[in-house]
């Protein structure tokens, strides 16, 4: 239905597209052909009255002064229509392709939506399936102590996951309302860095190491950067699954950088710049094994500008991904 109705779309594109390119020529061909018919016409009458009143001959007004001017004006006519036809012809260009730009930018934006739709209403319903499972057994079981916890601590990591997506459609929705409040304030870089990592290590299961310079400081936003650092060390769990993840962060003359890097497949080049747009994912929904909903990249792209730093994704040797940001300070 999508397509049937994206394809009638175009159709009628190129046909107006044709129609108004034809039309362009045949008017600019159909003026010029009329001034050449005008001239000729002019020519013959004012060397008739040259005959008539001056008694010379057709070829004696070709040199007078009249002739002259009334070449000169023809020449100008002859300039300006093809000025105005090739101008004309470079501005209709340029219009129709940014329409047609903006016309697929809007198909795709349409297509990551119903994406968006499609993984979300899976993202929300399978941690709330597992969790009222889990709920469930734990009432309806005797289990033993360790049973319990070990079905306590799963259900804990669905409702983070829950609460992890329903946090960044928010902040999603924040950024597109320009709602979104930073607070600029002296933040102690090192500290944050140091507390997540330790959260990591003790709520999820990952091989994370850190090499964190103390004392960094930079004027910022706590919750963006928490954000931040939740959506990559999250990503890096599920897409560099079992990977080792190192979380680096280092100042030089006058700047700061935080880089979190995987061992895990990493990224392909061509996706390096198409990652942080909204919605995004890598590959195709029906295949993906990953579920997500193409807010994480855009969501940390958008907080770091807010915060005056740049995001870039390397490929880290012999493999995995990258992401480096640099905050000035
Ligand atoms: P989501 O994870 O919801 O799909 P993101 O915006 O966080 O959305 O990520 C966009 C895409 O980038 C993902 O679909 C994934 O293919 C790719 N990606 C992100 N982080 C990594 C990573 N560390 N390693 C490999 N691929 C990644």
């Amino acid at each position: 239905m999508f397509k049937e109705q994206t394809k009638k779309k175009f159709l009628l594109f190129y046909v107006i597209l044709i129609y108004v390119f034809a039309f362009l020529f045949w008017w600019n061909y159909l003026l010029y052909s009329k001034i050449e018919q005008h001239y000729s016409d002019l020519v013959k009458f004012e060397s008739l009255k040259y005959e008539v009143y001056e008694g010379g001959t057709s070829m004696d007004f070709k040199s007078t002064e009249d002739f002259q001017v009334l070449n000169e004006k023809f020449k100008r006519q002859k300039v300006m229509i093809l000025t105005e036809g090739i101008v004309f012809f470079i501005i209709l260009t340029l219009g129709m392709v940014k329409i047609f730009q903006s016309f697929k930018q809007e198909i795709a934006i349409a297509r990551q939506q119903k994406n968006f739709i499609l993984s979300i209403t899976h993202e929300l319903k399978s941690p709330l399936a597992s969790i009222k499972l889990m709920n469930e057994t734990l009432r309806l079981r005797a289990l033993d102590k360790e049973k319990q916890n070990q079905l306590i601590a799963s259900s804990l990591s669905e409702v983070d996951r829950l609460e992890n997506l329903v946090e960044n459609i928010l902040i999603a929705a924040k950024i597109e309302n320009d709602q979104y409040g930073f607070t600029k304030e002296a933040l102690n870089l090192s500290v944050l860095s140091n507390q997540i990592v330790t959260y990591y290590k003790e709520r999820k299961e990952m091989d994370l190491s850190a090499d964190i310079q103390d004392d960094i400081f930079i004027q910022g936003d706590k919750t963006c950067i928490n954000s931040i650092l939740n959506n990559l060390l999250d990503n890096a769990i599920k897409y560099a699954k079992n990977s080792a993840v190192t979380i680096t962060l280092k100042q030089t003359k006058n700047k700061v950088e935080l880089a979190i890097a995987d061992t895990g497949p990493g990224i392909p080049k061509e996706e390096h710049s198409a990652i942080f747009n909204k919605f995004y994912r890598v590959g195709n929904e029906e295949t993906r094994q990953a579920k997500g909903t193409g807010l994480g990249l855009y969501i940390v792209k958008q907080l770091v500008q807010f915060q005056d730093g740049k995001v870039d994704i390397e490929d880290n040797l012999p493999s995995g991904a990258i992401f480096k940001i640099i905050f000035n300070i």
